[in-house]
């Protein structure tokens, strides 16, 4: 069964703030969501999310262990770009869970040879379900290396909450989304213009 009909908001113009994005500030990270986004941004084919939907009755350990990872880099990504937001000081036990990812892409390059043909391939230390996190806490990283530089920006929409990466070419982007936060917040200011016309609301 393909995961199908996402919702996620892939908008943030970064895979790691659209991660961020991925879970709700007061829920935890569920595996489907999880699924969802590896999905949803092409980090596994959709064959291979439907097997990992299945995991936690196969493997109950192994998915229990990669959703705690996950959801400990997700909190470890929203504080560190909070903190980025705000201009404030990055806590050391913040960047903890994003290393620990870091980490499994440890490995070497190896040449592989078939038919006289070398190619060189990467041969990870590591193996093991980590590794759907890599792309996602490498993303967070470059985004921290950044530092002042990074143009991480919040939705101007006060009740949206979504993080995005300002990706255009003026730096001036101010919605996650023009067609949903941009739009809404145009057809508020119509309303308000039109009604203040007609009453004194
Ligand atoms: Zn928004």
């Amino acid at each position: 069964m393909p995961v199908s009909g996402s919702r996620l908001p892939l908008m943030g113009g970064r895979l790691s703030v659209d991660f961020v994005n991925a879970a709700p500030q007061i829920a935890e990270l569920s595996w489907e969501r999880l699924i969802d986004f590896l999905d949803s941004t092409n980090i596994i084919s959709t064959e291979r999310g439907a097997q990992l939907l299945v995991l936690p009755q196969v493997d109950p350990q192994a998915a229990e262990a990669l959703l705690v990872k996950a959801g400990r880099l997700c909190i470890a990504l929203r504080k560190v770009f909070t903190a980025m937001l705000r201009k404030q000081r990055m806590a050391g036990e913040w960047i903890g869970p994003i290393n620990e990812i870091l980490r499994v892409t440890e490995g070497h390059d190896e040449l592989v040879g078939r038919d006289n043909l070398w190619r060189i391939e990467f041969v990870a230390r590591e193996g093991g379900l980590d590794w759907l996190l890599a792309a996602v806490a490498r993303s967070g990283a470059e985004i921290i290396a950044e530092g002042a530089q990074a143009r991480l920006r919040l939705c101007a929409n006060p009740h949206c909450g979504l993080f995005f990466y300002d990706g255009s070419r003026t730096h001036r982007r101010r919605w996650c989304s023009m067609a949903v936060c941009g739009n809404r917040n145009k057809v508020a200011a119509f309303a308000r213009k039109h009604s203040s016309a007609r009453s004194t609301l």
